[in-house]
């Protein structure tokens, strides 16, 4: 049955028959309405890829400030300073807080932040010197490529010094945030005063030249059409095909609430579930061969959620988003143990492996 349905698409076939997908295979498959068949594809090979090991990171979330120069209308974290609940932590406490990582069990902190106006490169150089003083053994992950370039306008100084000085003051690696979605038909819309798709790509080239390994994400669920979709997983995979430096793909769900989007009634509700599945496979799909880790983002999905998507095509967990803050701010509710995550894995049959930053296995449960 499943052969018969495979066979009514081509860009399934092309799947089959070890074909790159085209720009026209994606649509197909964005525009097919038969889940159950792209997601048991996605399945098949992701299972031929990665095998049946499920990856996550002990990963603690730090953001050092929701100070922010920009105002995207698709985002709840941000506040402009006179607010009651504007904060950006002082070097004490940006100690204080990776010492809470480390007695998490945390192997990496993932730090993102607003677009602070007036914070110098000294306090990010600082702050990466203090966690790697104290805490060496710990994998830094922080500032996303809008961060980056946000940081040279800001200073004046280019993307490539901007990345050089924090590389040497101990940044290891940068998460993929920032790119929401590349095509400027969209981007124009979910975002202000943040940087265009192509300075995106532009600056995480540039992190990779470095050998600063970063992850890659896209921002779905919103006001996007198919083709918006297919058009940022092939400017991911071209790149990756030019520095292989991304790590992992993370599709994130658009969260509605306390957003300029919701209260400007441009968007009514989240996307569904089924989207949510089609958006896993897709990537899978579309990426297959040139980047093989499709991370299940658990915090914006619920658990239940992220073991069905863990078999239409994805791979990893991402984290335990230990006091994660921005899908907080929105609403959600987050943050998990190792065992839990492990204990969600195996419930689906899957092999749990926890892994350091760079898919190293660290434990197998
Ligand atoms: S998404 Fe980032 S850049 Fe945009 S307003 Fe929020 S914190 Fe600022």
């Amino acid at each position: 049955m499943l052969r018969d349905l495979i066979s009514e698409s081509k860009a399934l076939e092309r799947v089959f028959s070890g074909e790159e997908l085209s720009y026209h295979d994606g649509l197909e498959l964005m525009n097919n309405d038969n889940l159950f068949t792209v997601g048991a594809t996605a399945d098949l090979v992701r299972k031929n890829l990665v095998g049946d090991k499920v990856t996550f990171a002990a990963s603690y979330y730090m953001n050092y400030t929701n100070l922010c120069a920009a105002s995207c209308q698709m985002c709840a974290f941000y506040r402009k300073g006179d607010e009651s609940d504007a904060y950006t932590l002082s070097p004490e406490q940006i100690e204080q807080r990776v010492g809470l990582a480390k007695q998490m069990g945390a192997t990496e902190v993932h730090i993102v932040g607003g677009f602070h106006p007036t914070l110098t490169l000294d306090y990010y150089e600082n702050m990466m010197k203090i966690i790697k003083k104290h805490h060496p053994e710990l994998t830094i992950k922080a500032f996303t490529a809008a961060e980056i370039f946000f940081l040279s306008k800001l200073t004046k100084n280019s993307v490539k010094e901007i990345l050089s000085r924090l590389k040497t003051a101990g940044l290891d690696s940068m998460p993929g945030g920032g790119a929401e979605l590349f095509h400027p038909e969209i981007r124009s819309q979910i975002v202000r005063g943040k940087c265009s798709g192509q300075e995106w790509l532009d600056t995480i080239e540039q992190a990779h030249n470095l050998g600063i390994r970063s992850n890659a994400t896209m921002l779905y669920g919103h006001i996007e059409k198919p083709h918006h979709i297919i058009d940022h997983l092939i400017k991911i995979r071209e790149l990756q095909k030019k520095t292989g430096g991304f790590i992992t793909f993370i599709p994130l769900k658009f969260s509605l609430d306390n957003t300029e989007l919701e209260q400007n009634d441009l968007v009514k509700h989240e996307c569904s579930s089924i989207y949510d599945l089609k958006i896993i496979a897709v990537s899978r799909l579309m990426l297959a061969g040139v980047l093989n880790n499709i991370s299940v983002y658990w915090v914006a999905f619920g658990k239940k959620l992220a073991q069905v998507a863990l078999s239409n095509g994805g791979s990893d967990l991402v984290g335990t988003a230990f006091s994660e803050e921005i899908y907080r701010a929105a609403g959600k509710p987050t943050a998990s143990s190792v065992m839990e995550l492990a204990t969600m894995v195996k419930e689906i049959g899957r092999e749990p492996i926890q892994r350091n930053t760079f898919f190293k296995t660290l434990r197998t449960f």
